[in-house]
């Protein structure tokens, strides 16, 4: 009985286990693939970082991004792609069909710089210089949209090698002036949408990522719903009546009232509103007023930014700033004349959209390199994508390593600075949510 028991089982199993040990490991067709994205992304890191150091070099304010846009096409030519160029004045989208059936997939960077003089010292440093709002500007990539344009660029390259794996059609957006256009004029997100982009192009789902100069390079931050928050812009004029520096007493004096305003306006967040819901700010980023010291001037003009992650919380700073201003005017004998610009509503990453795409990212990252975070309080105008179709907006880690957080550069300054070697997971991750995407 024994011996029969081993002939009938035990052989087997050993002459079965012994087969396994030699056949060679069985890769299924998304780790192929996974494995194709990785490949191909070392393969390209070194052109996207030597696009982006071009980029940086040559930045571009926002609605004028007429090089970058040049750049890209060039760039996009040889892949068999079609290409538009000029949506919302310097938009590029390039769209590779794979002729099979499926998803419509949007890909999204932004291409604009900023007015700011950059002090890094960099041999690929921005010289370049321009005018805004009447003033003569430098202008930087202090925002890091330059990465933005040259991970997505590389992506095309990416996912073109890979067509014949894919299927459906993925849509390439380079956007301009996802920091606002100029004065008077339309742009951004909002025009591309306004101009046909989700429908001309039958965009089902949209992927966007935005550098960190916070956040280690080799990591992905992310946050599932409200992950960025509305901005909304104001000015307020102030007109008081204009007199002899000497003699404030016979006039009214918009500065020492604006003065109080802008005080005011900081009450409204630190002691009007119930901060445990949500945060938010206000921030007076401009003054103007007066020509010399002995003239009390007839009027000063302010603007600033608000930024809410709540809708009710939004309406209450409005009519709060409205209130203060016009009120502490009114006191000092003077008046408050405030506009309110609704601006970027909150970037909202969709939940069931966001919990599937997890792995995807994981995937390029690593599970350990991929981390929840807390909303925050910069806007982004993919928002508008996000509200028309299913989006997921995550954070690329830009931040060396060694350098300490409280440390690191911020956005929107002189100082900021991206550590490169992050750029190869974004282009994995974004390579990742298009596969497995469906
Ligand atoms: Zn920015
Ligand atoms: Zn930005």
């Amino acid at each position: 009985m024994r011996f029969l028991f081993i002939i009938i089982f035990v052989l087997p199993c050993i002459f079965l286990l012994g087969q396994k040990k030699n056949m060679p490991k069985v890769v299924n067709n998304q780790e192929k693939l996974e494995n194709m994205i990785a490949e191909l992304a070392k393969a390209n890191e070194s052109d996207v970082i030597k696009w982006r150091r071009h980029l940086h070099q040559y930045p571009e304010l926002s609605n004028r991004e007429f090089k970058t846009m040049a750049y890209i096409a060039e760039n996009l030519k040889g892949l068999d792609v079609s290409i538009e160029t000029g949506m919302a004045h310097t938009g590029v989208v390039a769209v590779l069909n794979t002729g099979k059936p499926g998803p419509v997939i949007g890909l999204r960077a932004d291409m604009d710089g900023l007015p700011v003089y950059e002090r890094v010292k960099l041999p690929f440093a921005s010289k370049e210089e321009s005018e805004y709002l009447g003033q003569k500007v430098g202008v930087m990539h202090a925002c890091g949209h330059d990465s933005h344009v040259a991970i997505l660029m590389g992506v095309a390259k990416m996912l073109h090698a890979m067509k014949n794996d894919l299927k459906g059609k993925i849509v390439f957006v380079f956007q301009p002036a996802e920091e606002g256009a100029p004065l008077g004029e339309e742009g951004g997100a909002a025009l591309m949408i306004k101009q046909g982009l989700i429908d001309k192009y039958g965009i089902q789902v949209m992927y966007g990522l935005h550098i960190s100069s916070i956040t280690d390079a080799g990591t992905i931050t992310y946050k599932p719903l409200g992950t960025m928050a509305a901005a909304d812009q104001f000015s307020i004029k102030v007109k008081g009546k204009q007199v002899h520096g000497s003699r404030p007493w016979s006039g009214v004096d918009p500065i020492v009232t604006a003065a109080q305003i802008i005080l005011g306006l900081q009450t409204i967040v630190s002691r009007q509103l119930d901060l445990t819901n949500e945060a938010a700010v206000i921030t007076v980023g401009k003054i103007s007023g007066g020509v010399r010291n002995n003239i009390i001037p007839e009027e000063v003009e302010m603007i600033g930014t608000i930024r809410t992650l709540d809708t009710e919380m939004q309406k209450i700073v409005h009519e709060k700033i409205k209130l203060t201003a016009e009120k502490i005017a009114e006191s000092t004998g003077a008046t408050a004349e405030v506009k309110i610009h609704t601006g970027y509503p909150v970037t909202f990453n969709n939940p069931q959209l966001t919990a599937k795409m997890l792995p995807s990212l994981e995937k390029a990252a690593g599970e350990d390199n991929v981390r929840v975070i807390k909303a925050t309080t910069g806007a982004e105008d993919f928002s508008f994508f996000a509200q028309k179709v299913p989006g997921l907006f995550f954070f690329l880690g830009g931040k060396p390593k060694n350098v300490d957080m409280l440390d690191a550069s911020q956005h929107h300054t002189p100082d900021f600075y991206i550590d490169e070697s992050g750029f190869i997971i974004g282009m994995r991750a974004l390579a990742q949510l298009v596969i497995d995407t469906n």
